[in-house]
């Protein structure tokens, strides 16, 4: 009974992230579903996303802020807004750091690459000229 309730719990997450493009933190996936699952708590909340992200079925993104949320798993990259924090897809390919420093690097073998572009979104560049 509290498997399946747990699962349930976990597909409403998941669901919820698929249906978000702007990578939300924790603390927004919670409130988005509190209204379907009134007695979920933020700790269920992070307990579901941590398990999703070992599973590779959603990726977490690490940057200055809260952890964010995304549910493309399809190698992209990240831009962040400096200015109102957005957290935007990167859709072009860049080449992969990892296999460029094993090739060249002895002293270990790179599992990983975390990398993040930061700058100003076009609408805070807008918004800056208007004003
Ligand atoms: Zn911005
Ligand atoms: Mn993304």
């Amino acid at each position: 009974m509290a498997a399946l309730k747990y699962s349930r719990q976990r597909e409403a997450i998941k669901s919820y992230l698929c249906g978000r493009e702007d990578h939300p933190t924790a603390d927004m996936i919670y409130t988005g579903i509190r209204g379907d699952f009134p007695n979920i708590s933020l700790g269920t909340v992070y307990r579901n996303l941590s398990l999703l992200v070992e599973l590779g079925e959603i990726r977490k993104i690490t940057s200055d802020g809260a952890d964010r949320f995304d549910a493309r798993t399809a190698p992209h990259n990240h831009f962040i807004c400096r200015k109102c924090g957005r957290v935007m897809d990167v859709m072009i390919p860049v080449e992969d750091p990892v296999k460029r420093v094993n090739r060249d690097w002895n002293q270990g073998e790179v599992e990983e690459c975390r990398m993040e572009f930061y700058g100003i979104c076009s609408q805070c560049t807008d918004s800056a000229k208007c004003s």
